[in-house]
């Protein structure tokens, strides 16, 4: 398909930053083995050959392993930890080994039947999260396979200063090769904000777009290409001004970084030029990020994911790991609030201990606080590790996808019960902990003054808020283009919480992307939320925002959002608060 023009597409932000660079694509398919029959007697010298490949493949991904750890720290690393697993899984290597002993194929028709196998078993009977996995599985394949027909390294990106990858889907190890001084962006078709390579992307801060669709199809080798991290938006070969644009902003954003946000200025935090403080906090999603955070003149952590020590993992994560990723997090915001949340399950994220039964709608199904029902073991002793936490700071508990009283209830009692374990043991913690419920559905923001009354705090999750409010799957590549944070149903939902926490005397914040858009930010604020959680990259952009504006100015525009017709009106009522040329991550107009 030849293109004629600049092509623009819509996808979802995974790794913050914008990159400008050449398009060079990556097409990683896994090989097909040749067909050949293996005589007899020499079964055995096939059986060696896959040994020989699984030895070699699990001493390169321990090298990567040990590579990234140097580089990014010790969780990072054990992104790796399930594809070594794989390779010693007895039903990987039981079940190759069966195929080349009774059907007399080669190492490599049997490793690729078994690994053709196991991935439509896992695809058929799993969660969603499964999708991890079998990105994981073809990662193992297109390893041992390369190696049983003795390809060249699919891995090698070449040498250029300036690529910006292009791929249908990308794999832990590919990322974790690239170098970020060569490498500028990530654009893929398919992929999720939750997949263990854009974790990986997010730590070495190589700015990525998932869920393009097409953009493999649509770029050609070489071609100029913008990747907007922040924005979900990509540009094929941009019209100068789009790229003159996108360049003054990252410009823009990168002189915001550089320049330090702490002492005097960073003390005083993000405050309107009337006078207004708005506490701006950051989003975390790995407790190695927290210094940066703070560097970055955070006040606190909004919201500090912790699924990391759950997904991907085949074991339950013990209680001293979690403690010390607590700590560190506390410890390096110790006068700060810390906002945690308990492992938010279910959805597109599904740890493999937990094996629970597919459901046909995952979304709507087990998610968030209604798996401490089912899983009051994992969730005690998480909430033993976050209790003891509480000694190192304003530690917080957050509890995703609440829509009643009951369940607040319900956790208080879980978290009743830890407490008097601890007690008991004599282990020291806060009483006073803080429980706060996250607003996530459109049930939760209508009832938000009971939630409120039952609850220390409340925080907006405006992904999935939006994804409720609007029906629109947050996760489906093909309807990027419906997913309207500005949709008018959202300022007024979330105008019916901020006033229901202002009413009960507590804070209510905000912790979804929305949050570190220019135009949401000002929305949010607008509307009487009182503190902002961004991805923490975002942190320098929003406080700018924040100290160039006046909250009279952002609270009339927000009056006016609430009251519009439709998203472009929304969009435009707050669009016209920005300073300078308008903002190329929200020039798009999703459909309304
Ligand atoms: C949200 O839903 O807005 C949120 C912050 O939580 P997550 O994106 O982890 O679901
Ligand atoms: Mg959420």
């Amino acid at each position: 398909m030849s293109n004629h023009g600049p092509v623009h597409l819509e996808g979802f932000p995974a790794s913050d930053g914008i990159a400008l660079g050449r398009v060079r694509r990556v097409d990683w398919r896994v090989p097909e083995a040749p067909r050949v029959t293996v005589r007899r007697r020499d079964r055995h010298r096939e059986l060696e050959r896959f040994q020989e490949a699984l030895r070699r493949a699990r001493t390169e991904l321990e090298e990567i392993k040990r590579r990234t750890e140097a580089l990014l720290g010790p969780v990072e690393a054990r992104i790796f930890d399930p594809q070594i697993l794989m390779l010693e899984d007895p039903e990987v290597v039981e079940g190759t080994n069966r195929y080349i002993s009774d059907n007399r194929v080669t190492a490599a028709r049997a490793f690729e039947w078994r690994m053709l196998e196991l991935s439509e078993l896992w695809a058929r009977t799993s969660h969603t999260m499964v999708l991890d996995r079998l990105n994981d599985l073809h990662d193992v394949k297109l390893r041992v396979l390369g190696r049983l027909l003795g390809l060249p390294s699919p891995w090698d990106i070449g040498r250029a200063s300036d690529a910006v990858i292009v791929a249908r889907e990308l794999t832990p190890s590919i990322v974790a090769r690239m170098d970020p001084e060569r490498v500028r962006g990530l654009a893929t078709d398919g992929g999720s904000r939750a997949a263990h390579w854009a974790i990986l992307a997010r730590s070495m801060q190589i700015p990525a777009v998932v869920g393009l669709g097409e953009v493999f199809d649509r770029a050609r080798e070489g071609q100029r290409i913008i990747v907007d991290g922040r924005s979900g938006q990509v540009l094929i070969e941009p019209g100068g001004r789009d790229a003159q644009r996108f360049e003054r902003r990252r410009n823009r954003i990168s002189g915001w970084t550089r320049r330090p946000l702490t002492g005097a200025e960073g003390e005083n935090g993000a405050v309107t030029l009337d006078d207004v403080p708005v506490t701006l906090r950051a989003n975390l999603d790995l407790p190695g990020e927290a210094g940066r955070a703070r560097e970055l003149g955070a006040q606190g952590v909004g919201l500090f994911r912790t699924e990391f020590l759950a997904v991907g993992r085949h074991a339950v994560p013990g209680e001293e790991e979690q403690y010390r990723a607590y700590r560190t997090v506390a410890g390096t915001f110790p006068s700060d609030p810390v906002l945690i949340r308990i492992f938010d399950l279910g959805g597109d994220k599904f740890p493999l201990f937990l094996r629970m039964p597919a459901e046909g709608n995952p979304f709507l199904g087990r998610r968030g606080v209604r798996v401490c029902r089912d899983e009051p073991g994992l969730f005690l002793t998480q909430l033993r590790a976050i209790l003891r936490a509480t000694v190192h700071g304003d530690v917080r508990i957050m509890v995703p996808l609440v829509n009643t009283t009951g369940e607040i209830a319900a956790f208080r009692e879980l978290l009743d019960a830890a407490k008097e374990q601890l007690q008991r043991e004599g282990v020291p913690f806060r009483d006073d902990v803080k429980v706060g419920a996250m607003i996530e559905t459109p049930g939760a923001a209508l009832a938000a003054a009971e939630l409120a009354a039952a609850s220390d705090f409340l925080s907006i999750g405006t992904n999935d808020l939006v994804q409720y409010a609007l029906a629109v799957d947050r996760t489906n590549t093909g309807l990027a283009h419906l997913f309207d944070p500005f949709h008018p149903a959202v300022p007024r939902l979330v105008s019916l919480v901020a006033g229901a926490g202002r009413s009960a005397g507590i804070e209510v914040s905000a912790c979804g992307e929305l949050a570190a858009r220019p135009a949401g930010a000002l929305l949010l604020m607008g509307l009487g939320v009182e503190a902002l959680s961004v991805a923490w990259p975002s942190l320098p952009e929003i406080t700018n925002l924040i100290r160039g504006c006046r909250m009279r100015d952002v609270r009339e525009a927000a009056a006016t959002a609430r009251a519009a017709p439709g998203g472009t009106d929304v969009r435009r009522a707050v669009e016209g608060l920005l300073a300078g040329p308008p903002d190329p991550g929200l020039s798009s107009q999703p459909a309304e």
